[in-house]
C-alpha cells in the first residue's frame, strides 16, 4: 500500500487551525507553537479523507500530500 506523507509549508502557516478542525488525528497547535504540529506525518489511508479536507480548507495552501 502507498505510503501518504502529510507536509506543512511552516513558513506560510498562520495557525488558522483548519486543519485541526478537519483532521485531529494528525494535526494539533499546542501553546506557544508558531506553526501547526503534525502528529502524524505518515497517516493510514483510512485518514486520507480528513486530510484531503484539511488540504482544501487550510487559507494559507500550507499543506500538501506525497504519495
Ligand atoms: S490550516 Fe493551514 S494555516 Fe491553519 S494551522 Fe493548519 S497549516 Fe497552518
Amino acid at each position: 500500500m502507498t505510503v501518504m506523507r502529510v507536509i506543512v509549508d511552516t513558513q506560510r502557516c498562520e495557525l488558522h487551525g483548519e486543519c485541526m478542525v478537519a483532521a485531529p488525528e494528525v494535526f494539533t497547535i499546542e501553546a506557544d507553537d508558531t506553526f501547526v504540529t503534525v502528529l502524524n506525518p505518515e497517516p493510514g489511508q483510512h485518514l486520507r479523507s480528513k486530510v484531503e479536507e484539511a488540504v482544501m480548507m487550510c487559507p494559507m495552501g500550507a499543506i500538501r500530500i506525497e504519495d
